[in-house]
Parts: C-alpha cells; sequence; structure tokens
C-alpha cells in the first residue's frame, strides 16, 4: 500500500487516494505504536483524500478516521476515544534557492508546505494530521467529573461524603464563632 502520487499525471482531474494502516504506520508518534497504559491506536487508521493540481501548487485535502485506546486523564477509566478530522493544504513547489533557515522558518504557516516531484509521499502530510490532532489531555467525555482526590470515589458514578463534610466543618467553626461572642 502506498500514498505516492506522481506529480507529472496530475492534471485538472483530482487524484483519489484511499487507505487503510495498522498502528504501527504511524512512526512519527512512536508511542502510539504499541500497547500502553497512555495510549495506542486501536483497529486500522483509515485515511483518505485527493491532489488536484493548481497552477504550479499542488492542492491536497485529506481524513483521518482512527481510534486510540487509553485512560480518561481524569477518572482514569480505560476508553476508546474517537479521532475524526479533515485538512486541506496547498504544497509549492520546492523551492531549491530558499536558504536552509527560511525553509525552517516557513513550516509555521502550516496552510502552505513545499513538495518536491517527481514522486510525492503523501504519507507524511496525514502522518502529521494525526499527530496535531491528538489532544493532550484524554476525556471519557467532556464534562467528566474525575476522582475525589481525598477518597478516591469516581464521581461519574456517585458522589462522596467528603466534600459534604468538609463544609459541615466550616459551618461549626462558623457557628463556634457566633456562639463565642
Ligand atoms: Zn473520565
Ligand atoms: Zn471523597
Amino acid at each position: 500500500m502506498s500514498l505516492i502520487i506522481h506529480v507529472e499525471n496530475l492534471g485538472a482531474e483530482a487524484i483519489e487516494v484511499s487507505e487503510d494502516f495498522d498502528r504501527s504506520w504511524l512512526a512519527n508518534i512512536p508511542e502510539y505504536t504499541r500497547e500502553n497504559d497512555l495510549g495506542y491506536v486501536k483497529d486500522r487508521i483509515k485515511i483518505s483524500g485527493s491532489v488536484v493540481k493548481e497552477g504550479t501548487n499542488l492542492h491536497l485535502r485529506g481524513e483521518v478516521d482512527l481510534t486510540v485506546h487509553t485512560l480518561c486523564s481524569r477518572c482514569g477509566e480505560e476508553i476508546d476515544f474517537p479521532l475524526a478530522s479533515d485538512f486541506d493544504l496547498v504544497l509549492m513547489p520546492d523551492p531549491e534557492r530558499t536558504s536552509e533557515l527560511e525553509r525552517q522558518l516557513s513550516p509555521e504557516d502550516l496552510n502552505h508546505i513545499y513538495y518536491r516531484g517527481p514522486e510525492l509521499d503523501l504519507t507524511p502530510y496525514f502522518q502529521e494530521q494525526i499527530a496535531l490532532e491528538l489532544p493532550i489531555q484524554f476525556l471519557c467525555r467532556p464534562e467528566c467529573k474525575g476522582i475525589c482526590p481525598n477518597c478516591g470515589q469516581n464521581l461519574n458514578y456517585a458522589a462522596c461524603e467528603c466534600l459534604k463534610k468538609s463544609e459541615d466543618l466550616r459551618l461549626q467553626a462558623l457557628r463556634g464563632l457566633k456562639i463565642g461572642k
């Protein structure tokens, strides 16, 4: 399976690509390619896209669809986190006269990246998109209540008494002040 396109074959008509891969394909984020507690890719990684020539530029549109098996950052439950996103990039011909320094600065504008022919491997663009979309924290649900730091109760299932107790103590302290007057 390959995502290599031949730039000279590109015309006004788009070339479509559609592939799926196992997790070892994500060489740019190796920690997600092996089973571990922090998170790894489960099932197949589905990608699809199209490339069309626009003048000397290439217009790449792509979609990625995968599932990350991981632990909720707040409550610690095991979850399957779906990750689906699309991207739209304009690739410009690599300007050979550009200095190495300029080349290092320009990727800041992620919507304009360079390409080089005659064979262009689209793999890194899809891999990069997945790396960009991985959240820093995975949550089982946006409103996850997490775990009580005092008693360890998963607060998504039941409230614990800790908060109530600390409120009671505060109330008692206030009453004590009033009586003391
Ligand atoms: Zn959670
Ligand atoms: Zn508690």
